[in-house]
């Protein structure tokens, strides 16, 4: 009923105790029939950042990284814990671009699951507008290969597998003008 990757088809140890009885007791639940730890699967908060270049085209990344290793992305990433969504995009951008944003303004949220290490983790992607005034020193470094520009409108949605990356897309060219 679920895939290969889902939690309940995965984890088979209560990560406590370390017994083997640790039976899912929904489709987002665990209970360890041993010490009795509760184990819930929410959604892992994730940013992605929406910058412009003076053109109006938008800064996309190319992934050097499995999942989806070649293709299209946005900047973002996992919001670490005790961080904000700003925070976090922040951090990102100066991981894996080098350079500083300000002025972020909240645009949007979408969910995904985003399989990784044969663990589906289940994401909900926050999206950010940004602005900056360092475009043009960019370097790509971290988990990405190369940057490149696109308008939302021309960019090929199939180079861009996240189903999230693609719904904040749709998002931008249904709402263009507005923000
Ligand atoms: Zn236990």
């Amino acid at each position: 009923m679920y895939s290969s990757t889902h939690p309940t088809n995965v984890l088979k140890f209560c990560p406590r105790c370390g017994s083997a009885h640790f039976p899912a007791t929904s489709n987002r639940s665990f209970k360890c029939a041993n010490c009795s730890f509760q184990y819930y699967v929410n959604a892992s908060a994730a940013v992605a950042v929406l910058l412009f270049n003076e053109n109006g085209e938008l800064l996309f990344t190319r992934r050097a990284v499995e999942p989806h290793i070649g293709k299209l992305d946005l900047p973002g990433g996992f919001i670490d814990p005790m961080e904000t969504g700003e925070q976090a995009a922040i951090r990102e951008i100066q991981e894996e671009l080098g350079i500083g944003i300000h002025s972020l303004k909240y645009f949007c949220s979408y969910p995904n699951e985003y399989v990784f290490s044969g663990y589906s983790v289940y994401t909900l992607d926050l999206a950010f507008l940004a602005r900056t005034e360092n475009l043009h020193q960019m370097i790509a470094m971290d988990d990405i290969s190369s940057f490149e520009f696109y308008k939302p409108q021309t960019v090929d949605l199939e180079e861009l597998p996240s189903i999230s990356m693609k719904n904040i897309i749709k998002e931008l060219i249904h709402r263009e003008g507005t923000y």
